[in-house]
């Protein structure tokens, strides 16, 4: 079927007056406080920008502690550190005073910053650490710009020099079997893993295991993964080579196979894509504001409206990903949605992205763009109440619920290197089984 107007908008135009109703509202907030507790537990954290989308485009709020302060900023005799994060609204310049710099010698320090970085592009919760002479003088600055990147600024004797610095990170390939006992996540504590590996654990497998229903005490995970630090510190997990689960209700398995693109695809021991063709969701979220309902009490209109989509809260200027390779069909002002960006995907899904503040640069209808890519920042553009993306699918022209993506599988893997592949597979099931299994009463010592 086709439609004569913008999918969004429909329902919403015709509101029935219900009438502002207690019991719904206090139904609603117990919805909201499930929908939490849901994502909590079955939640996946959502997909990390690689250092190059955040460079390109650095629209993500930086962790507060994204940096300890390196060697210049350490305390001395004669300067103090000092560290804070930017309030919203405030420039650099004004969080330097208000952390007890002088405002001249703030501006000079941070005028050499501003040659390796761009100072617009800085956004509250901004981490920044300075080291500040007894006068109040500034004597340096350092700006974290990502996990692994600062920008520091030097008084020296011409005034201040500015460079931009890379942590070195270490790669290490890591291996173990953890029994899980209670959560993924609590297993892979008490096993000494970081609790990053539970949300790629879900992603790879979780199409083949329901953590949350299938999962039982004394189950097994084992896992050979590359894990990056710096300084001594976590960074991320990166490759899979082999990860298996084996469990009392279900069975598990997913190995990495480098693809001809230079991407890397996971398939199960048989050669069936063990990943989800889509992201679970195609933003880090705060919470969930409205899920996929046919009646729900309008925030704006106080009338029942069907909500036919998923609201996800999170603050002005998040990252909005691509949640599976597609290209954009629409893009622009639409009403009540505000800035939307609409995408095609293979099977006939398309998935809506709404009130959005802005998209990618460069970005127009007709690009084809993949799974995972930055397209657009969260805003509140439209009908809306506070800042959220209202995240919407549709399959052959029906809305759907977002869930539905969950469901599709990708390609097997091709039949020609499925002998290889096998062989690899067996070596690696070797090694797996032959870890020690952590995490057991009876093994720790
Ligand atoms: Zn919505």
């Amino acid at each position: 079927m086709t439609y004569e107007k913008p999918l969004y908008l429909r329902g919403v135009h015709a509101p029935r007056r219900g009438g502002l109703n207690l019991l719904a509202s206090a139904g609603f907030v117990i919805a909201i406080v499930v929908a939490n507790w849901l994502v909590f537990f079955h939640g996946d954290a959502a997909p990390q920008p690689t250092l190059d989308e955040r460079l390109a485009k650095p629209v993500e709020i930086l962790p507060a502690d994204a940096l300890l302060p390196p060697t210049d900023t350490r305390e001395t005799p004669t300067t103090r550190v000092v560290e804070g994060t930017l309030a919203r609204g405030e420039t650099p310049a004004q969080a330097l005073v208000r952390l007890g710099a002088n405002p001249a010698s703030a501006q000079s320090a941070l005028n050499a910053s501003a040659r390796h970085l761009d100072m617009r592009t800085l956004r509250a919760g901004q981490k920044i650490v300075a080291g500040l002479l007894p006068d109040g003088a500034v004597h340096s600055v350092t700006l974290p710009v990502d996990e692994t990147t600062y920008v520091e600024s030097i008084r020296g004797e011409d005034g201040f020099s500015a460079r931009r610095q890379e942590i070195a990170t270490d790669k290490e390939t890591v291996e173990f079997a953890c029994v899980v006992r209670g959560s993924l996540y609590e297993s892979l504590q008490r096993c000494g893993a970081d609790i990053a590996l539970a949300p790629v654990a879900a992603d790879l497998l979780g199409a083949q295991v329901d953590f949350f229903t299938d999962s039982r005490r004394g189950d097994i995970l084992r896992v050979i993964v590359d894990k990056e630090s710096a300084g001594g510190r976590f960074l991320r997990y990166g490759r899979v080579h082999g990860m298996t689960y084996e469990g009392r209700l279900a069975n598990a398995s997913a190995f990495a196979v480098d693809q001809a693109d230079g991407s890397v695809r996971y398939f199960d021991a048989d050669g069936n894509a063990a990943e989800r063709v889509f992201l679970r969701s195609p933003l880090k979220y705060t919470r969930i504001s409205s899920d996929f309902t046919l009646r729900r009490l309008h925030p704006i209109l106080h009338a029942y409206t069907p909500h036919r989509a998923m609201d996800y809260a999170a603050p002005k200027g998040t990252p909005v990903f691509a949640v599976g390779d597609g290209k954009i069909v629409a893009m622009g002002k639409k009403g009540a949605a505000g800035n939307m960006l609409v995408l095609q995907h293979e099977g006939g899904l398309q998935t809506y992205y709404a009130h959005l503040s802005s998209y990618t640069k460069g970005l127009k209808v007709g690009d084809k763009v993949p799974k995972r890519m930055l397209i657009a920042a969260v805003g509140s553009t439209g009908r809306s109440t506070g800042p959220h993306l209202h995240f919407a699918v549709a399959k052959d022209g029906q809305f759907v619920h977002p869930r539905a993506l969950q469901e599709v599988r990708g390609q097997r893997l091709p039949e020609a290197q499925l002998n290889d592949f096998k062989a690899r597979v067996g070596n690696l099931v070797g090694r797996l089984k032959a870890l020690p299994v952590k995490g057991n009463d009876s093994t720790q010592s």
